[in-house]
């Protein structure tokens, strides 16, 4: 069984989205993984990214608005990605609308509501933890497809 783990805390801001992006990319692309998978994980990550420092902190008046993104690879007989993003937000009220395609809760700056069924669509799993006014944990699970199953 293989490991590795990467662990950045960043301002919430958007000029921080490029420079997580460029880490987890090198974090995986270490991997033996396909550049479909690679390009997969990359825009889900950005996603879930651009919602914590676009929604996360509106209308949020504590102080410190940082995002937390935890990537960890393992292997043993499968590769497994996770990433988890995490803000100490406003929280996501309704999580069901939140994820019904084309909602967006800012549809006048131009958002298309489709982060989370980007998210979807992209990796195998994805689990939604929020509460209103503490946060959200978005975490992100792919299983990499360079190992054939053992039945196969
Ligand atoms: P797009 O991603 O296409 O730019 P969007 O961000 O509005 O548009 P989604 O990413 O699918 O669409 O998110 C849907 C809604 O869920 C958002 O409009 C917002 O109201 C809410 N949301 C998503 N992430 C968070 C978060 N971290 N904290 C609070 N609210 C969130
Ligand atoms: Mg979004």
């Amino acid at each position: 069984m293989k490991e590795n783990k990467m662990s950045i805390t960043i301002n919430a801001v958007s000029e921080n989205i490029p420079v997580v992006r460029v880490a987890v990319t090198s974090f995986i692309s270490n991997l033996e993984i396909t550049l479909d998978e690679l390009m997969e994980i990359k825009t889900a990550v950005s996603e879930a990214l651009t919602n914590a420092i676009e929604h996360g902190y509106t209308k949020y008046s504590g102080d410190n608005p940082v995002v937390i993104l935890n990537a960890k690879f393992t292997s043993d007989e499968e590769d497994h990605v996770e990433i988890e993003v995490i803000d100490y937000g406003v929280g996501i009220e309704d999580i069901e609308l939140a994820t019904t395609p084309a909602y967006t809760s800012k549809p006048e700056l131009e958002h298309a509501g489709m982060g989370f069924t980007i998210m979807e669509s992209f990796m195998d799993e994805i689990i939604i933890d929020s509460e209103k006014d503490s946060g959200t944990k978005i975490t992100l699970k792919k299983k990499l497809r360079n190992k054939k199953s053992k039945m196969s």
